[in-house]
């Protein structure tokens, strides 16, 4: 490309992104925040949006009736689509439709937990023959939660204990929790950009690093007082964050995104995660890797396998039930995880959740790990995801003056047009930037929904091992209309 970074190669394997290759991307994506936006015309996307309301007529009504009983009309973060949320009616495979009967090429997968597939039958049979036969939940332990927690440590061997909880959220919150019990220190780093949830202390600098409490409407700012925030990748910093802290109560742990930010979108060094569990070990803190999203999807041993670095904690969300609900768990090793309650004693981690580890969630984490396991489904979604980016770049590669690009992660695919949670804080006008680049993918990704694809913010695909090459040469004509939309020169 003319006056721009070169286009990253598609890749199945993250980990084999080396230091030049990570640099090329680092690059183009700047690039891409800091050089001009290219809107679709303004009679164009009118004319649109008049065929994505005709499109979606039952939707936007079923919004508006949901107006008057939710807040906004949209309880999920992941489908705040503009100019409204469309309402889903069921979905199978890689596809999904809406109530209006149109047909999506499904890429937000819940947002990462699906692999096998959308109501994937053989694990759906499983576990409605447990709720016909043992009913739901008694409050009690079952059998599916040792047989979960088991299968969880087979794959993952820096996993010795588990503690299963209901949410990523409430994971991350109980990985921070049982770390400064066990350290007996005060301080956690965050990397900036990261998200971890949305309990107290780590809704900061959120989705855009450096941004501090921007995100924390209601959390009073002493929660952060014991947060301290790390630039991603920035190796010096880490290394000061920890002496600095030394001080003052000690850092406990270090809590990660191990492929960077946003499950990718500020892309992790090759080095990054090595750096900080080295710095762990040197200041007697604990890593804990956030593996919501790549648990048991970038790898069948997580990202910690790809990465070969080793985390004291790892903490699981929606991953961990394959899209059921009441999913989100805490591993790590034996001596650490003994700080977690249960025997009743007061030194330990308080933690809880009345429906947490019920049979439902604990049978499809089982049964879903065991299906994903005998049916390959890591390397076929990977496979798909890989051919995916590579066909996105070549899409790209014929509009060369559009700094679009693509990348993946494995099954993670990240596409940016417009770089949006690239800009910097100390770029001129960073927030406008941000806000009027975000406006235009919005406006791109109205666009895709229209074409029939549903992505994750206009930026970031999940792959199941259903998407095959119809799914994708569907995605490429999408793209292709798209592009003819955006005015040449
Ligand atoms: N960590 C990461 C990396 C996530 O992506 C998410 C959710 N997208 C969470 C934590 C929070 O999980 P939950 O939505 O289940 O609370």
């Amino acid at each position: 490309m003319s006056g721009t970074p070169d286009a990253p190669s598609a890749s199945t394997s993250p980990n084999l992104l080396d230091v030049r290759e990570y640099e090329r991307l680092v690059e183009r994506l700047r690039h891409m925040a800091t050089s001009p936006v290219h809107p679709i015309p303004e009679e164009t996307l009118a004319r649109i949006k008049d065929d994505y309301l005709a499109k979606h007529r039952k939707s936007y009504d079923f919004w508006e009736r949901a107006k008057g009983c939710i807040p906004g009309g949209v309880e999920h973060n992941l489908s705040l689509e503009k100019p409204f949320p469309l309402t889903m009616d069921r979905a199978k495979g890689y596809k999904m439709w809406d109530i209006d009967g149109n047909e999506y090429v499904d890429y937000l997968m819940c947002g990462a937990p699906i692999i096998l597939g959308h109501h994937y039958d053989p694990l759906d049979d499983r576990i409605i023959d447990l709720i016909r036969e043992k009913g739901p939940c008694t409050g009690c332990t079952s059998e599916y939660e040792v047989l979960a927690a088991e299968e969880i440590r087979k794959l993952m061997p820096a996993v010795e204990m588990v503690r299963f909880l209901q949410s990523g959220t409430e994971a991350c919150m109980a990985a921070l929790r049982v770390a400064r019990v066990f350290t007996r220190k005060a301080k956690v780093i965050k990397i900036g950009g990261s998200y971890h949830g949305w309990s107290d202390q780590l809704v900061y600098s959120l989705h855009i690093p450096g941004t501090g409490p921007l995100e924390a409407a209601g959390i009073p700012l002493e929660c952060f007082a014991n947060t301290i925030d790390v630039p991603p990748n920035d190796f010096d910093a880490a290394r000061k964050a920890f002496e600095g802290a030394k001080d003052q109560g000690g850092v406990a742990a270090v809590i990660v995104e191990p492929v960077g930010g946003e499950s990718g979108t500020h892309p992790v060094h090759p080095e990054w995660n090595r750096h900080l569990r080295q710095l762990c070990d040197e200041f007697g803190s604990l890593l804990i890797f956030d593996e919501v999203v790549t648990g048991f999807r970038v790898h069948l041993g997580g990202a910690q396998a790809l990465f070969g670095v080793k985390p004291d904690l790892t903490v699981f969300g929606k991953i961990v039930a394959h899209g059921y609900p009441s999913a989100g768990a805490l591993g790590g090793r034996k001596d650490v995880m003994a700080a977690c309650s249960g025997t009743g004693s007061f030194d330990k981690a308080y933690l809880g959740g009345t429906l947490a580890a019920n049979p439902i969630s604990t049978a499809a984490c089982y049964h879903a790990l065991r299906l994903i396991q005998e049916t390959g489904a890591v390397e076929k979604a990977a496979a798909a995801a890989g051919k995916l980016t590579a066909a996105l770049n070549e899409v790209f590669a014929t509009r060369p003056e559009l700094p679009f690009t693509a990348y993946n992660y494995g099954p993670i695919v990240h596409y940016e047009t417009t770089g949006f949670l690239h800009v910097r804080l100390d770029d001129p006008d960073a927030l406008m930037q941000h806000m009027l680049r975000r406006k235009v993918a919005q406006e791109y990704q109205m666009v895709a929904i229209s074409q029939g694809l549903f992505t994750l913010a206009g930026t970031r695909m999940y792959t199941c091992m259903q998407h095959d090459q119809a799914a994708i040469d569907r995605t490429v004509r999408a793209w292709e209309y798209l592009l003819d939309l955006i005015p040449k020169g």
